[in-house]
């Protein structure tokens, strides 16, 4: 279960979270939806401690940390190593060939030797249909290919849950397509995953689960074919009408 109890943060006395409460359960698929500035982002990385909370509880497995009280940097990244992290622009390591970026986080993170990490790197590569890219270097492929490259690098360290921030935003449709399948055989498979995304059709088709936020707080939640149906908050009806 991922579980954040009254989370708040602000940013230079802007509170940008006031009090979210939100409950994932282990194997579903949460969409986060709500318009620009609503806090997505910050809840996100709040959540992995990216970004420190003011205060609230996170808890994500048997991990828990209360934002108010100390705790270790060890306590932190324990928490950290359960969720994995895919951003709207990739974020790749440049430098790097698309095989060490996927090999180099499970030596640091998860001691694993090299030997052990290349083969758990191949077999991601190669079910996200990159099983010859190995070699190139990440601006030698796709903008979709990166962001599948981004996907394995975040699943081989065997994250408890995926956390996607706008991961097709920056694709071509055709090829953001390609990220949403991965995405929706992840689903399939078991994967618990909050999304924020504007495809309304894999909210309504994959996701278990939609959230929808506005200036710092979940204004409704609940199943996505329903809210898309019939939202109750107005705020909800505004931002369906605009991306719909
Ligand atoms: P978008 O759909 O545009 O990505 P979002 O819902 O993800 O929006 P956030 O990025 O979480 O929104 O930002 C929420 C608010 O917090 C915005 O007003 C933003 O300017 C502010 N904010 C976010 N990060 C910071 C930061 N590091 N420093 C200052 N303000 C920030
Ligand atoms: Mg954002």
């Amino acid at each position: 279960m991922v579980r954040v109890r009254d989370l708040s943060k602000a940013f230079g006395g802007n509170p940008v979270l006031e009090g979210v409460d939100l409950t994932v359960l282990e194997g579903t698929v949460t969409a986060l939806i709500g318009p620009s500035g609503a806090g997505k982002s910050t809840l996100l990385r709040c959540m992995n401690l990216l970004e420190r909370p003011d205060a609230g509880e996170i808890e994500i497995g048997s991990h828990r940390i209360d934002a108010r009280s100390r705790f270790s940097k060890r306590q932190l990244y324990a928490l950290r190593r359960e969720t994995g992290m895919v951003f709207q622009h990739f974020n790749l390591f440049p430098h790097m060939s698309v095989m060490r970026n996927v090999v180099l986080p499970q030596q640091r993170i998860l001691g694993r030797s090299k030997a052990e990490a290349e083969h758990r790197a191949q077999e991601l590569l190669a079910r996200m249909g990159l099983a010859d890219k190995g070699g190139q270097y990440p601006n030698k492929c796709s903008g979709g290919q990166q962001q599948r490259i981004a996907i394995a690098r975040a699943l081989a360290l065997e994250p408890r849950v995926m956390l996607f921030d706008e991961p097709t935003s920056a694709l071509d449709p055709e090829v953001g397509a390609e990220v949403l399948e991965v995405m929706k055989e992840l689903a399939a498979e078991g994967m618990t995953m909050i999304v924020v995304t504007h495809e309304m059709g894999f909210a309504r088709n994959v996701c278990e689960d939609l959230v929808v936020m506005a200036d710092g707080g979940i204004i409704e939640q609940g199943d996505p074919q329903r809210i898309m149906g019939d939202p109750s908050h107005p705020r909800t009806r505004s931002f369906l009408h605009a991306v719909l």
